[in-house]
Parts: structure tokens; C-alpha cells; sequence
């Protein structure tokens, strides 16, 4: 028994779709999916207690393994009792592996993983090597911090000690994020890389599982890449569905890398369609509301994004007519609450006006309150998904979509 305290299970299914509800369980409690996950980078989502995420109904917490790599150390977070109990989330945990991190957050390489490539010239997307942070050869990446400068090295087995340590609930194997700028010939060298990788994160992941014996059960999901290439993301799916090593398979599956939006329903239909039926599908970073449809369309049961306290912290919140910048002069005297629709605790008790006065005013109180906004706006939007699916299937879920995004685009 390598995966105790672990578990998926499919509820409804959308006919002829990959998209379905379910329930992940972990040793912290469970998920019900579709299910947005916050994302709480540096084991903090940013300006907002714990507690306050719980109540506007937050599942699980995202953090990142490079950031609490760097500071203030994963062993820091192991003594401390791992992700949840540093943080006081006493729900399911999720870590990145530090992937896209080590090869984002260098200078000039940060514009490879846009969304989008519309408007950037080839030059902006794919610095010169001497310009980039981050090195990849077959081994790992080489990187510098963002912090201090200072070199650093992760590789597959680094990256699963380091999620060891951080001690989640769900981990990620090591992989290559590439770009949509990459060639094809790139491309196939990298999905080759990353399976390369992702045997050895398994082979690492069961070592430590049987060293850190008494530890709650991590799971392990690998990452499956490949570009905007059908082939490659199929290839990479089923490959790694097909790994063991010393008796341990892959928990689950994120799907990662570049994925424009307008090839992202297809794209993780591919995956979704060649990953296996009866595992739980992570959509790495997602950003706007009809990527959220289509990605639960196409079959991702989970996915992370820091789009909604992001933008909260710039003004910027969610409503059923849109989103719209509250610290615009029109809502100086607004004291209406930030969406009527809404019942967050944000909604219940502060009003626009406030909000433009202590998000004008530099007031931490204003990050704290658009936050909750906006993470409780997504949260539950994606619970009414599966609602709606639970309940009626297909022609709820449509139902909701255009009325949904028809008045949050049109309004
Ligand atoms: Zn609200």
C-alpha cells in the first residue's frame, strides 16, 4: 500500500466530455472537484488569514516550493510540521516543484510563459542565454535566486526533498516548462527531459516516502508538457501514466507549460483523454473566467491561479457584470458593497467606497478585503460548476457558462 490516506473518486461525468465532479482525498481532508485552488506562494495568500480563507470556502492551499526553498528554507518548514501546520491551514496542501519558478523568474525569461505570445517579438520571449537566470541541461536547472543573486541548483531529486521537507499534501514532479516560441525539435527533447526527470522524481519520491516513515502520505502527480503539439502532450500523458518505479506510480497528473488560450480546451482535452480515467487532472495556472469553463469542460479537476488576489491588490475586483477597478473616481461615494451578488464576508460588511479609500490610501485592510473578495468570487463560481454538473449535467453546466460569461463580458 504505497498511496494510504489518498484517494479520488469520480462523481458525475459531463457525457462525451472529460470533464467530471469528484472527491480527492488526502490525510488532511477532502477536495471536492472541480475546485479552485488558491495560491498562497510564500505558504501566505497574501494579506489573508487562514482562517478567513476556510470561511469564504477555500479547499486547499497552493504554495510554492522554489519561494520556501529560498526563504525562509524547507527545513525550516519540516521542524515546523510542514506547509499546513506553519501556515495554521489545517486543510489539504498543495506544493508546485519549483519548475516554473526556476525558469520564470529569471531576467528576460519571465515573458516565455505568457499565455499568450499575441504582441511579443521572438527576441522578448526567448532571452539570450547570457541574459537568462536559469540553465537547464539534462541533469536540473541552475538558477539564480530573485532574491540575492546567489546560484542554486535544482534537480529532480532536490526538488522532491525540498517537497519532502514542505511536507503537502500533493507534490509535483520536476519538469521543463518550455515556450510556445520553442521549436518543435526543442519541444521533443523537453517532453523527453521531463519523463527523464519524472522517473527519477518517482525513484526519489519512494525513497523518501520509506524514510520519512510516519509522515502523512504525500502524493505525487507528474506533469505532463508538450506544448501546443497533440502528439506530444498525448505521448507525454501516456507515458507517464505508464511509469512505475519500485512499486510507485503517479498519484495524479498537473498539466503544465505554455497553453494559449485559445488552444487551452483542446489542449487539456488531449491530456485529459490520455491520462488515466480513475486519477485526479491539476491545471497549472489558469487566468480568466472562460479559461475556468472551458478547463472544467475539458477535464481539469483542479487548478491554481494568483489572478485573484493579484488583481484584488492592484483594485481590480470580480463581479457578475465584470471586472471593474474600484479605486476609480466613480466609486469614491459607491456605498454599495463590492458585488450585490455576493455574500462574502468583504460584501457583507465594507462598501466600494471603502475599498477605494484604503485601496487609494495604501491601507493594508484594502488588500485583505478585495482579496477575499475576489478568492471567495472564484471559489465559488467553480462550486457552482459542480453544482450545476451534479445536478443536471451538461445542459446545467452550458446553462451557467452563457449565462455567466455572457453577462461578465457583455456587461
Ligand atoms: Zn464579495
Amino acid at each position: 500500500m504505497t498511496n494510504a490516506g489518498f484517494q479520488f473518486s469520480v462523481g458525475t461525468r459531463l457525457p462525451g466530455k472529460p470533464g467530471r465532479t469528484g472527491v480527492i482525498t488526502t490525510p488532511h481532508g477532502q477536495i471536492r472537484t472541480p475546485a479552485f485552488i488558491p495560491v498562497g506562494t510564500r505558504a501566505s495568500v497574501k494579506g489573508v488569514l487562514p482562517e478567513a480563507m476556510a470561511a469564504l470556502g477555500a479547499q486547499a492551499i497552493l504554495a510554492n516550493a522554489y519561494h520556501l526553498y529560498l526563504q525562509p528554507g524547507a527545513d525550516v518548514v519540516d521542524e515546523a510540521g510542514g506547509v499546513g501546520r506553519f501556515m495554521n491551514w489545517p486543510g489539504p496542501t498543495f506544493t508546485d516543484s519549483g519548475g516554473f519558478q526556476v525558469l520564470s523568474l529569471g531576467a528576460g525569461f519571465k515573458k516565455v510563459l505568457a499565455m499568450s505570445t499575441a504582441g511579443l517579438a521572438n527576441d522578448d520571449v526567448i532571452a539570450k542565454q547570457s541574459g537568462r537566470m536559469a540553465h537547464v541541461d539534462d541533469d536540473g536547472v541552475t538558477f539564480k535566486s530573485h532574491l540575492d543573486g546567489s546560484l542554486h541548483r535544482f534537480t529532480p531529486e532536490v526538488s522532491m526533498t525540498v517537497q519532502h521537507q514542505l511536507g503537502a499534501d500533493i507534490i509535483f514532479a520536476f519538469d521543463e516548462c518550455t515556450t510556445l516560441m520553442n521549436t518543435r525539435h526543442y519541444q521533443e527533447a523537453s517532453v523527453a527531459r521531463t519523463h527523464a526527470w519524472a522517473e527519477r522524481c518517482l525513484a526519489a519520491h519512494a525513497q523518501l516516502t520509506a524514510e520519512r516513515l510516519g509522515k502523512p502520505y504525500q502524493a505525487l502527480f507528474g506533469v505532463v508538457q508538450g506544448a501546443q503539439f497533440e502528439d506530444l502532450r498525448r505521448m507525454a500523458a501516456t507515458g507517464l501514466a505508464g511509469l512505475e518505479v519500485d512499486g510507485y506510480g503517479f498519484d495524479g497528473y498537473g498539466i503544465g507549460g505554455a497553453l494559449e488560450k485559445e488552444n487551452l480546451a483542446r489542449i487539456v482535452g488531449w491530456c485529459a483523454t490520455s491520462l488515466p480515467e480513475a486519477a485526479p487532472r491539476h491545471l497549472l495556472g489558469i487566468s480568466e473566467m472562460d479559461d475556468l469553463f472551458a478547463a472544467v469542460e475539458a477535464g481539469a479537476d483542479t487548478f491554481d491561479c494568483v489572478a485573484p488576489s493579484r488583481s484584488a491588490r492592484h483594485g481590480a475586483l470580480y463581479s457578475p457584470d465584470g471586472r471593474y477597478n474600484v479605486t476609480r473616481a466613480a466609486f469614491k461615494k459607491d456605498f454599495g458593497p463590492p458585488s450585490d451578488e455576493c455574500d462574502c464576508y468583504t460584501c457583507r460588511h465594507y462598501t466600494r467606497s471603502y475599498l477605494h479609500h484604503l485601496l487609494r490610501s495604501g491601507e493594508m485592510l484594502g488588500a485583505t478585503l478585495a482579496t477575499i473578495h475576489n478568492e471567495a468570487f472564484v471559489v465559488r463560481l467553480v462550486d457552482r460548476m459542480r453544482a450545476a454538473i451534479e445536478d443536471a449535467g451538461q445542459a446545467a453546466f452550458d446553462h451557467l457558462r452563457s449565462e455567466f460569461l455572457g453577462r461578465y463580458f457583455g456587461g
